[in-house]
């Protein structure tokens, strides 16, 4: 099968990825440790987004302070909106998490930003909490390389919350209110997209920099409306395979990679996630449905289990033509490489030998030379076909999909009611992911 066709069937929304023309180093978190941006931007009343220092206060008042922070050699940014600036519990435990995920734990880091009260205060919180070296460092100036691609960073995420705001707006026919809930991971959601789809000048995303990781599961579109199951409890296995529920994609758990759906009772955080037929992807409750902001998120976790009691879905699912997940290739165990040995230069491999509890993937080399392995033995053969038999549904699938997409093109264009209050995209929407194939 081709990776073109997989591309055309699962990408989500038209490409732009950018190469960032800043060199970059590979991620050492070594001893060098790490260095980080920390800055407040704003969303004001009229939904833009501006920094701080290019505001006056008077464009304060109403506005939703914005936590944004960059850390220097991934490139990656992180944005949480908060209702007050300052050392809130969610800031403080956010920001400490995120410098753990970038591969800081327990690692000296410098935190760079302005002189402002609010965000010295701040940083003295997370130096307190993270018991591992915390330089802060304060200055009015910004002026060096550093500082410059971190600003890039910054001024990149802006324009991907506009991006996806106007996109979402578009699609639902509707206005998201800058103070709702939605907003807040709408937000965090437009720095997540860089670092998971944009690539930098050493042909790797931030994500991939940090975590070895490709990092590049089909995603829904932000907002979008989908069916979602719980992880099935092996205590309760009988009743979750069969529950689904409606709710709304708002991200991703970096840590478990899980989906995060938002529903008018509760964020949750599941593994399956199936998309919608286009027509009904895209539904204005949202922005009512959704009542918890991402910062009581941070503080509370995801549920990954349902309530006690909920009404019954109506309906089956529908899987949408090419909208749900690649299967995955045959599962490679830490097992198999003890018995088989490891490749040299391998990342996958190093952790596995490092007895690390993050695992990362082994490279294509390494994948087939163990693959070759497992024709050897029955099991292994089990193992390779049973994988080889969900990627051929799954490419028929996707086949039969685009023979039916190019019939109804075929039938000429559908007449649409011109909806009165119609929202104009300002941008084509631009994250793009391949399948991991
Ligand atoms: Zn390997």
């Amino acid at each position: 099968m081709s990776s073109t066709m997989l591309t055309t069937a699962i990408g989500v929304i038209t490409a732009e990825l950018v190469k960032e023309c800043h060199t970059n180093t590979d991620h050492q978190n070594s001893s060098r440790g790490g260095e980080f941006s920390i800055d407040y931007a704003f969303m004001t009343r009229e939904g833009a987004v501006e920094m701080e220092r290019d505001m006056k206060d008077a464009d304060k008042v109403g506005a939703t302070p914005i936590l944004v922070g960059c850390d220097h050699q991934s490139k990656a940014v992180w944005a949480m909106a908060t209702s007050t600036k300052g050392p809130t519990d969610s800031a403080v435990k956010w920001l400490t998490k995120k410098i753990d995920q970038a591969g800081y734990r327990g690692i000296k880091v410098v935190l760079k930003s302005d002189q402002e009260e609010s965000m010295m205060a701040l940083k003295r919180a997370v130096a307190i909490v993270r018991q591992a070296p915390t330089v802060n460092i304060e200055s009015p100036v910004r002026d060096s390389q550093a500082n410059g691609n971190a600003e890039r960073a910054v001024r990149t995420w802006a324009a991907q919350v506009r991006t996806i705001r106007h996109h979402l707006e578009f699609r639902m026919q509707c206005k998201v209110p800058i103070h709702s809930p939605v907003m807040t991971w709408l937000v965090s959601w437009a720095a997540e997209v860089i670092c998971r789809y944009r690539v930098q000048a050493n042909g790797r995303t931030s994500y991939e920099n940090v975590t070895g990781h490709k990092g590049l599961q089909p995603v829904a579109i932000f907002g979008e409306k989908v069916m979602f199951r719980f992880t099935p409890d092996k205590t309760n296995r009988r009743t979750m395979e069969t529950d689904w529920s409606h709710g709304y994609f708002l991200g991703i758990n970096p840590e478990t990679t899980e989906y995060l759906i938002g529903t008018h009772d509760n964020i949750y955080s599941c593994c399956t996630m199936r998309r919608l037929e286009e027509d009904r992807a895209f539904d204005a409750t949202l922005v009512k449905d959704i009542g918890m902001k991402y910062s009581d998120y941070v503080m509370q976790g995801a549920k990954s289990s349902p309530a006690e009691i909920r009404p019954a879905e109506v309906g089956q699912p529908v899987p949408a033509p090419g909208g749900d997940p690649v299967p995955r290739r045959a599962k490679l165990n830490p097992q198999d490489f003890e018995r088989h040995g490891f490749t040299v230069g391998c990342p996958g491999c190093q952790q596995i030998q490092l007895k690390s509890p993050h695992r990362k993937n082994h490279t294509e080399e390494c994948r087939r030379r163990m693959e070759e392995e497992l024709t050897n033995t029955s099991e292994g053969q089990v193992r390779l076909e049973r994988a080889k038999e969900r990627l051929d549904t799954k490419v028929a699938e996707m086949g039969q999909a685009e023979l039916d997409k190019q019939a109804n093109d075929d039938k000429g264009p559908t007449t649409e009611h011109e909806a009165s209050n119609k929202v104009e995209p300002q941008h084509e929407a631009s994250h793009e992911f391949e399948p991991t194939a």
